[in-house]
């Protein structure tokens, strides 16, 4: 039921009961009068109907003390022929005279009443009689009373004498109270009155009572009028007020579905100072206050945002992989306010996650941050866990782009309050930038290894070792202490290129570079010269040192047996060496001087190593 229904019905009950039982009431009071008044107009006729008939009496009592006196002193038959003769002069209605034990004469008619008498006394005879006559007739009496709306019944007893209305023969007489007669309700009030006979007179009035309902049904109609008029104005009045709350009301509804879709720009409307009113006022002022921290919180958003672009700048252009993960952690607690976090990494997909950071206080989560960790590696991206206080929200540091693997996790414990879908936003972004700078660490360290790198063989190219040679000649210039220089070539190369093809050449080479690398130390630099000739540079090391050394690789790059590429058994191969060795710092004669005992290897036959001192001697001790 809506609340408009409900209040229509709740205005419906308390005006409409009420009117209901004051309609009552005052029907009742209505009826109660107007019986009132028809209990005082048949009072009031029947009052005059006694008046009339006493009166009636008196005047006829007159006539008969005229009769008796003008009777005097007849006697015998000549006093009923003189009574008889008196009597119809006088126009009476009738006359009776009578003596002690009966009636001598009686004339007239005998619907007569109102008798008045007196007793005469005959000296003579000594005896008394009663003379008695009337003027009026019943039906004259009836004629007398009745008017509209008003009925006149006499009777002698049970004998009906005179009616102006139509009475049934069987019906009862009607006593007192109201009655109906002939189809018509009257109230009737009956009195008694001395007749001729020795049953009174029964004067009955009848008083219709559609004389008074007339005006009972006017009275009545006023005031069926004013309940429905009142009912009419107090329906009106509840729909009106419950409309007018209606509407209020549903302007704060409108108002709340505005302010949580996001409007604020149009507040409630304040009318008056009533109860809705502060309430609205109060609505207004709860939207303004929420619309300006929503603004806040928007330009927090955006400042938030703001810094992790600067931070994925900072990143980008930082070559330092340790400071970059520890930044990126402490950016990505910082941005969730969280409590604590670490940053676990890995350097391939089969490897096991390892911390290299902390931050904050984790204890007695690692269980929960492990999970997370766990949750978003699975998930390659955002990965959350709980328990009773802490939520932790862990973010893999790998691009969802590029869909590479990830390069390790940052996660961050929060107390009392879980992640929402922004702040898994802002670690998403924070991981995806970290991931991109991490990315870009290791091309950077790629690419340049790529610069100084020999592909094939992995050892160091020319341009690096002229680098090498460079700074270690410098070090030699400055502290004199000695540098060797062996240069390698393999011995028919092109033969075996020729007879196996050049992949077979390429294995052959990289197994010769690898004994190069396995037998130079940490401060040795071996590098590929060109071609398939390779170098290894000895810093602090003379001549001597060096052709021991190089002794060493020739006799590992005898032991060698290459597999064949086309899977038919090994091969061998073996090379010459010329090992050189300065403490001048003159780097290009050691280069010449290496080269020099090279050839000279080459020369003598080949798998052998010759020094180049060795080799000024034994061209000093030829020349
Ligand atoms: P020697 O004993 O006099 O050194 O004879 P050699 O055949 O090794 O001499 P030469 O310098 O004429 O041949 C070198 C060959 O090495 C020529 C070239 O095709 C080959 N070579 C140079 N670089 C590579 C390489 O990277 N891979 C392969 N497979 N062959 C290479
Ligand atoms: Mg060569
Ligand atoms: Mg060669």
């Amino acid at each position: 039921m809506s609340f408009r229904a409900r209040l229509t019905t709740f205005f419906v009950l308390i005006v409409v009961v009420p009117m209901v039982a004051i309609g009552v009431l005052m029907f009742s009071l209505i009826n109660d009068s107007q019986q009132g008044k028809a209990d005082a107009r048949a009072g009031g006729l029947a009052a005059e109907a006694a008046s009339l008939y006493q009166s009636e009496a008196a005047s006829a009592r007159a006539d008969a003390e005229t009769l008796a006196r003008a009777v005097g002193s007849a006697r015998g038959k000549s006093l009923s022929v003189r009574f008889k003769t008196l009597a119809s002069q006088a126009g009476l209605a009738r006359a009776t005279l009578s003596d002690a034990s009966r009636t001598l004469v009686d004339v007239g008619d005998h619907t007569a009443i109102a008798p008045g008498s007196v007793i005469a006394r005959d000296p003579a005879a000594g005896r008394s009689m009663a003379v008695m006559v009337s003027e009026l007739t019943a039906s004259q009496y009836a004629r007398e009373l009745s008017s509209p709306g008003v009925a006149v019944l006499v009777r002698d007893g049970p004998r009906i004498l005179a009616s102006t209305v139509a009475l049934p023969r069987s019906a009862a007489p009607p006593a007192a109270g109201n009655v109906t007669v002939d189809g018509k309700g009257y109230r009737a009030v009956s009195q008694t009155f001395t007749g001729f006979g020795r049953a009174p007179v029964t004067v009955t009035v009848l008083s219709a009572l559609s004389a008074t309902a007339t005006s009972l049904g006017g009275s009545r109609g006023v005031a069926v009028a004013l309940i429905v008029a009142f009912l009419a104005l107090a329906f009106g009045f509840s729909l009106l007020a419950s409309r007018a709350l209606q509407g209020r009301l549903s302007g704060f509804l409108e108002a709340a579905r505005r302010l949580g879709s996001g409007d604020f720009s149009s507040p409630v409307k304040v009318e008056g100072n009533d109860e809705f009113a502060a309430l609205g006022a109060e609505f207004n002022s709860m939207s303004s206050e929420l619309s300006r921290r929503l603004d806040e919180l928007s330009r927090e958003r955006v400042r938030l945002r703001e810094a992790i672009r600067r931070i994925g700048h900072t990143f980008a252009s930082s070559l330092d992989r340790p400071a970059l993960l520890e930044l990126a952690l402490k950016t990505a607690v910082d941005a969730v306010q969280g409590s604590g976090g670490r940053i676990s990494v890995r350097a391939s997909d089969d490897e096991p996650l390892a911390e290299t950071g902390r931050e904050g206080s984790l204890a007695g989560l690692e269980d929960v941050v492990r999970d997370a960790e766990r949750a978003a590696l699975t998930n390659g991206g955002i990965g959350e866990a709980h328990n009773a206080a802490v939520s932790v929200a862990a973010v893999t540091l790998g691009s969802r782009e590029t869909s590479q693997r990830a390069h390790g996790v940052i996660s961050v414990a929060r107390r009392g309050r879980p992640f929402t879908d922004d702040d898994l936003e802002v670690l998403r972004s924070l991981g995806a930038e970290a991931a991109l700078a991490l990315e870009n660490i290791e091309l950077h360290f790629q690419v340049r290894r790529q610069a100084v790198t020999d592909e094939l063989t992995g050892l160091a190219n020319h341009g690096r070792f002229q680098e090498l040679l460079n700074a270690e000649i410098e070090q030699v210039r400055r502290y004199h202490h000695p540098i060797g220089l062996i240069m390698l070539d393999i011995d028919d190369f092109k033969v075996v290129n020729d007879t196996y093809g050049h992949p077979q050449g390429d294995a052959v080479l990289r197994h010769v570079a690898r004994v190069l690398q396995e037998n130079s130390r940490d401060a040795d630099s071996p590098a590929r010269y060109g071609g398939e000739e390779l170098s290894l540079i000895l810093p602090h090391t003379d001549l001597e040192g060096a052709h021991a050394i190089a002794e060493r690789i020739r006799t590992a790059v005898d032991g060698l047996r290459v597999a064949r590429t086309d899977g038919r058994g090994v091969l061998r191969v073996t090379a010459s060496l010329g090992v050189a060795a300065s403490t001048d710092g003159d780097k290009d004669a050691l280069i010449a001087d290496a080269d020099e005992a090279l050839y000279e290897a080459k020369r003598s036959g080949k798998n052998r190593t010759v020094s180049a001192l060795a080799r000024a001697a034994d061209a000093s001790g030829a020349g």
